[in-house]
């Protein structure tokens, strides 16, 4: 396992409270090894964002045993994280990572009733932020028509200009193949998507029998309840690695404005020639973005989702107590709930 007090470059695979499991590359093979922070690390690492996360490479020395101390993170490629509402005003969002240098991320959807585009454009744009390439995993295909499947990815192409979409089944096979394509080995991929959306069942299928044991993240937590919280780093047989992220269920919150500029290409090229420059296309004169929707040339539905995006996004920067945060969603349930209805009248 290498000399006692040899620096060594190691990767984050699991992170626990105040312990963070490393691999190493270890005469060929890969070993792992049990780590706190040196003393130093922990007195200078800048709050909670400066410690190590999945996917991290860190500078460590062996202290003996199974044991290592962590003495400094290698820069960043980019770092994949959920902001959240703070519980004060003075940490108005917290940002939480999930993991770190992610080249690939698969955005999982159901072409069941899973399918949300809404949805979708929030995860690419999560991808987006943290550096890595977005690639559409659409699963259980066994349980669409091939015309469901056809619509389903046709709405994704409408979105996501140029996205690798793979469609899959973990049940019949199909894709599979084409899936683990995608996976190159010695990058990093993240395995996004809705609780029940097909994740594990694919991954099993991926790499076969063996990854359940690997994956097994549920661990008991003090009240003997199982929890999923956790995040690891798994190396697939062929040299990919994948994070897993069990936790990752209700992604609430969603990037920055840059990325709202990277999901909605097709709206913000046009934008670029609306009269004023924060033109929001609503009512402003001169709008090239309303222009285009009322000849034709871009779907309503697009213009729809870039408000709803954007209004999202400033709701995250706004909340500022939980109160607040309480009430606002409690006005925008009230406001899709109308529009529902109004959509369900317009139809009948
Ligand atoms: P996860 O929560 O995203 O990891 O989802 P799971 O892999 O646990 O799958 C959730 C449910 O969907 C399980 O009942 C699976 O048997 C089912 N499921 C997963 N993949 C497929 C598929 O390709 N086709 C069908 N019909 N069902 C699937
Ligand atoms: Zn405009």
């Amino acid at each position: 396992m290498g000399e006692l007090d040899e620096q060594r470059r190691a990767r984050v695979v699991a992170v626990h409270k105040n312990r963070w499991q490393l691999a190493i590359e270890s005469e060929g093979s890969q070993v792992e090894v049990s780590a706190v922070l040196s003393g130093r690390f922990r007195h200078e690492a800048d709050g909670p964002a400066g410690l190590p996360v999945v996917g991290d490479w860190v500078t460590a020395v062996w202290t003996g045993g199974g044991n290592a101390r962590i003495l400094a993170i290698e820069p960043r490629t980019g770092l994949l994280a959920r902001k959240r509402p703070g519980d004060t005003a003075h940490d108005a969002v917290v940002e939480q990572a999930i993991a770190a240098n992610v080249d690939v991320g698969l955005v999982a959807m159901g072409v069941d009733n899973d399918f949300n585009v809404h949805r979708l454009e929030r995860y690419l744009t999560l991808v987006w932020d943290c550096g890595a390439t977005p690639v559409v995993v659409l699963t259980k295909s066994d349980l669409a028509t091939p015309a469901d499947l056809g619509d389903r990815t046709a709405d994704v192409e409408a979105i996501a200009f140029g996205t690798r979409t793979i469609v899959t089944s973990a049940r019949t096979g199909e894709g599979v193949a084409h899936l683990r394509s995608a996976l190159v080995p010695g990058t990093c991929a993240v395995l996004l998507g809705s609780s029940g959306v097909g994740k594990s069942s694919l991954l099993n299928a991926l790499a076969g029998a063996d990854l359940q044991d690997v994956t097994a993240v549920r661990q008991f937590d003090g009240k003997g309840r199982h929890t999923t919280t956790s995040r690891r780093l798994v190396e697939l047989p062929w040299g990919a690695y994948l994070v897993d992220t069990p936790g990752l269920r209700e992604l609430q919150l969603w990037g920055d404005a840059e990325s709202l500029t990277a999901s909605f290409s097709d709206v913000e090229d046009l934008a670029a020639e609306c009269r004023f420059t924060d033109c929001v296309h609503d009512a402003e004169p001169g709008c090239a973005v309303r222009a285009a929707v009322a000849e034709g040339s871009l779907a309503p539905a697009r213009l729809e989702s870039w408000r709803r995006l954007r209004r999202e996004l400033a709701h995250v920067a706004r909340r500022r107590d939980a109160g607040a945060a309480r009430a606002e969603r409690q006005r925008w349930k009230s406001i899709a709930k109308q529009r529902r209805q109004h959509n369900r009248e317009r139809r009948s």
